[in-house]
Order: structure tokens, then sequence, then C-alpha cells
């Protein structure tokens, strides 16, 4: 059956939005005029992938207040914007945003979807969404939040991210028709606090034609997608101090956990009885947690090992000062032992021997 024509079924979501929309402090009071700033639409659209709307607010007022435009973030040294993100996860973002305010600094916005879905970090998604919000294009973004909504509205089975082509089209006129920013907004707003994983249709402004809640089938649609197996490791994270310092891996430009400053980490294989005549240094330990990724858990015990002297470190490890450890960028995991180092801890039962997990991060002896 073909679908009812999208400005029939949606135009009851403009008046609902007008009432109930949420002071946020990246949206524009004229839902009617493109946005004055588009650099925070661009922000608030990163810094939303993958985070709650609740911790999003307080990160993009400071990094607005510390990144004011696209020039003073292309200008900023990459340990600022790490650490301006620190907290929010996926780093990623952060990278991507500097360098796409990088380029809108040197050339200007671009003047369509095709100039913004090239900008790093921009995927279909973001892109269509900036431009629907700040430019008032006519461009049907789909998040997690809309296919949910659409899929319920339409009672599409199966993954409504297979259609995703055919609901692009079926939502354009409607987007002409309440206004791009209008109906995208308002489309994001009735996914994430009514037409919830679990909806409240007793609040909904669409009730009354969906075809999910009429035909009694909104908790089967859309289908839960599988997650995809996650892996374990279970690792000493170690604080070593000596002189002052601590070391640290350096950022890496790539992998889970770039731009970041890390501890040194090690399978938790080795346990040998804890500080001995033989095994002098003083240890300190804590309660160990478990840091969970997207794809992988990490069972974690976290030590602090003071050595008389800095040995040369192998590649990819500095000494830092220990002053210096509150301005570095640390993803949530080592932001946790440095806040530790601060604390008392207590001797382990069992430790690994720390000659062996010296001997893992010296330079090799020439
Ligand atoms: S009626 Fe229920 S299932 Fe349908 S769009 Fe509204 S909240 Fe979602």
């Amino acid at each position: 059956m073909p679908w009812p024509a999208s400005p029939e079924l949606l135009t009851p979501l403009a008046p609902w939005f007008e009432r109930v929309r949420r002071d946020l402090p990246w949206r524009a009071a004229d839902l009617e005029a493109p946005h004055p700033d588009p650099y925070a639409v661009l922000v608030s659209e990163l810094m939303l992938q993958q985070t709650q709307v609740a911790t999003v607010v307080p990160y993009f007022t400071r990094w607005l207040d510390e990144f004011p435009d696209p020039r003073a973030l292309a200008n900023a040294e990459d340990d600022a914007v790490h650490k301006a993100w620190e907290g929010l996860g996926y780093y990623r973002r952060a990278r991507f945003l500097k360098a796409t305010a990088t380029s809108v600094a040197a050339e200007g916005w671009p003047a369509d979807l095709a100039g913004l879905a090239k900008l790093p970090g921009l995927g279909p998604y973001t892109a269509a969404a900036v431009g629907a919000i700040a430019f008032q294009w006519p461009t049907p973004a789909l998040d997690g939040n809309a296919f949910r909504v659409l899929a319920r509205l339409l009672l599409i089975d199966g993954d409504p991210k297979d259609r995703a082509a055919d609901l692009r089209f079926w939502l354009a006129p409607a987007l002409g028709a309440l206004g791009p920013s209008r109906l995208t907004q308002a489309l994001m707003e009735l996914g994430a606090t009514v037409c919830r994983p679990s909806p409240a249709c007793e609040r909904c402004p669409l009730a009354g034609h969906c075809a999910a809640k009429l035909a009694g089938r909104t908790g089967e649609i859309p289908p839960v997608a599988k997650r995809a197996k996650s892996t374990s490791s279970a690792l000493w994270l170690v604080a070593f101090e000596a002189e002052g310092h601590v070391l640290l891996h350096a950022p890496t430009p790539k992998g889970l956990l770039a731009g970041l400053w890390r501890w040194p980490t090690f399978l938790a294989t080795v346990h040998l009885p804890q500080a001995t005549a033989q095994n002098p240094q003083p240890t300190r330990a804590w309660p160990g947690w478990t840091q969970v990724y997207t794809h992988r858990r990490e069972a974690l015990s976290p030590l602090h090992i003071v050595l008389a002297d800095r040995f040369t470190p192998a590649a990819g490890l500095r000494w830092v000062a220990r002053g210096e450890l509150q301005g570095l960028p640390l993803g949530k995991r080592d932001q946790r032992l440095r806040d530790l180092l601060d604390r008392p801890g207590q001797g382990p039962l069992e430790a690994p021997d720390p000659a062996a997990l010296i001997k893992a991060c010296a330079a090799p002896s020439v």
C-alpha cells in the first residue's frame, strides 16, 4: 500500500513542537530563518551523536566559550581540543570538528548538501541535519530516532534503514510544507522524548494515524538490531612515577583512544606476591572496575608504582611532569586512575612483578 502523503501525516508535529520544545543553547528562536550561527549547529550535531542532550549542554556551552567560531577552533592546539572534549567519549568527533572548522575557516560554508557531506565526520545524517537546521535546505535527516518514528508511523517491517532512500523522498514535501528546521527538530524531539524504544503513545501528536499503534505493533517495530559480540580482557592499568614524573603513552593519530594520553596497560596474567625484600618498590592499588566500550570490555586493576629513577621509555611512551597531568586530555578510563593518584590506596594482595612491567615499558638496551 502506498504511504499517505508526508505533509498530511506530519502536520500535527509543528504545533506540538512549538508547545513542547526544550530551550537548548544551540536552538534558534526563529524556526523560519537560516540559523544565525551554523557553527553552533555543527558543534551540537557532532556532540549529540552518541551522547544524551543533558550531557551535551554544559560541554556545548564551554566549547563555544573556548572556541567561539571556526577560526578559533582551527587555530587551537590538538591537546586543547581533546581536553575540551574530555569525558564526552568518541573523541574522533572532536578531531572531525576541528578538521571541518579548518575547512570552513579557509573556504567558507559549502553551498549545498553534497559539499556539506564532504566535510570530515559529516555522514549523510549530520550533513542533512546541518543543511536543514542551519541553512533551511529541504534535506531529510534520518537518524536512529527518525527511523524509529517513521517505521512506526508507516508500519515498515524489517530494518527501516533499508528504506532510507524511499523515506527521504517521502519526507521531502513535508520539509517544504512545514519548514526544514522546524520539521527536522520536531522529528528528533518526538523520537527523543515520546516515540522512544518504549513509546508513550498517549502523549504523541501523531497517534491518531500512526499505523503501528493502530495495528497494536509498536513493540515489534522497528526490530531490535542484533549487537555485535564484544571482547573482554583483564588488564593492569599502571601509573609509574619517578622523580616527580609519570609515564604515559603519547597520543596517536588513529585508534579507539586517538588524540588522548594513556596510562600503560598490561594483560593481567603475571601475579606475584606483594612487595618483599626482592620486590621493594612501593606499590599502591585500588579496587578495580570494568570499562565498557562499544565492542569491548576491560576489567581494570589500577596500580601506582613509585620508582627511584626514571628509565628510558620505549617508543611512544613519555615521562610527563606530574604537575602537567591535569592539563592533558585523557579518556574516561585514564582520568579515573589520574584521580585515584590523589587518594589513599592499599597494597594489592597480588601484584604483577614491577620488574617485568618496567621491562615492557623500557627502551631496548643497546
Ligand atoms: S503513536 Fe506511538 S508509536 Fe506511533 S509515532 Fe506516536 S509514540 Fe511513536
